[in-house]
């Protein structure tokens, strides 16, 4: 079943023109100059029950503006909208029925309250009964193990145990949908991968759709089967994740600080791109070889210290224009 569709959605702004110098000139106060930025510029895709879906892009690409629409905060310029056979723009109260939102960098729950008392807060937001209410918070709290700081104010909890009961929060009334904005930012690797596998827990246990914006590939190479890329407001790749680690995340990055060098030269798979006294920098080609037989090379004694990343975003977006 299509859960959302969208189809020729586009939204532009207008915003004053920047001046020359870092003053402007006093006219430009009365009389300023408008440019319009195409924010969004004619998108269409369709996403389907149960799919955890990337929507990926750059910095200033469209991904906030089309969850914005997608979610009825905004209005579209042109296009339309579908989500769960409901308008956005229409019907943006009846769709908040059913739909949960997370917003990794704002928060939503009330920071001088606890997550108990948010949790039933937003039960009575959406009309749910205090028994009904009481048997939910239970059972999310269970699954997503909050009941150690259930009573400790918002304010006090680290970002990670704040952004556990984000979600939580946003699945008091069961949505069918859910849009993370970037659920995993500024969260140490440990708590993200917590994260990603409630995400998934919830995915799997509820079927429910997901919809995610994030920077971080590792999010999206772990989360997600299909991958939307979207750049100054376009579709640039709508694709399977299978797909887009084949041809686009075949490349490792190690940085090592070594105690002695190790020779790396006429190994399979591996380029140097950076060798300065004992700190080393290679690309590994993950279809020629794989991480852990590159490991397996250097000894642990050997580590001062060891970096591995993805291609960074920015690098398969360039790779997919490149083709
Ligand atoms: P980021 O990853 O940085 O959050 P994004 O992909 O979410 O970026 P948007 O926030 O959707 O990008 O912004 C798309 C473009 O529209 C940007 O150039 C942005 O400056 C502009 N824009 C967004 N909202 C507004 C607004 N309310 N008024 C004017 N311009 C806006």
């Amino acid at each position: 079943m299509t859960t959302i569709s969208v189809r020729n959605l586009k939204k532009t702004f207008k915003v004053k023109e920047k001046e020359k110098g870092f003053i402007g000139s006093i006219k430009s106060i009365f009389k300023p100059k408008y440019k319009e930025i195409k924010a969004v510029n004619d998108i269409s895709f369709d996403v389907e029950e149960g799919e955890i879906i990337a929507f990926i892009g750059p910095n200033g690409a469209g991904k906030s503006t089309t969850i914005k629409m997608l979610t009825g905060i905004l209005y579209p310029d042109e296009g339309s909208i579908n989500v769960l056979d409901i308008n956005p723009t229409k019907a943006r109260k009846k769709l908040a029925y059913q739909i949960g939102t997370v917003f990794g960098q704002k928060e939503q729950l009330w920071m001088h309250l606890t997550p108990l008392d948010n949790f039933k807060f937003f039960a009575s937001i959406y009309d749910i009964s205090d028994k009904e209410a009481e048997v939910r918070i239970e059972e999310l709290c269970n699954t997503f193990d909050l009941k150690e700081f259930i009573n400790t104010p918002v304010r006090n909890l680290s970002l990670g145990q704040r952004i556990r009961c984000e979600i939580v929060a946003s699945l008091i009334h069961k949505p069918k949908v859910l849009f993370l904005d970037e659920p995993t930012i500024g969260l140490d690797p440990v708590v993200k991968e917590n994260i990603r596998k409630l995400i998934k827990q919830m995915n799997k246990e509820y079927n429910t759709t997901i919809f995610l914006t994030s920077h971080d590939i590792s999010d999206i190479e772990k989360l997600c089967n299909r991958v939307i890329i979207i750049n100054y407001g376009q579709i640039v790749m709508d694709t399977s994740m299978t797909n887009l680690k084949y041809h686009y995340m075949d490349k490792k990055i190690i940085e090592v600080m070594l105690k002695e060098k190790i020779d790396f030269k006429n190994a399979e798979g591996i380029e140097i791109l950076k060798e300065k006294d004992n700190n080393l920098k290679i690309e590994i080609d993950t279809k020629k070889t794989d991480l852990t037989t590159v490991l397996q090379l250097i000894n642990p004694e050997n580590i001062v210290d060891i970096n591995i990343s993805n291609t960074p975003l920015e690098e398969i977006i360039s790779a997919i224009y490149r083709r």
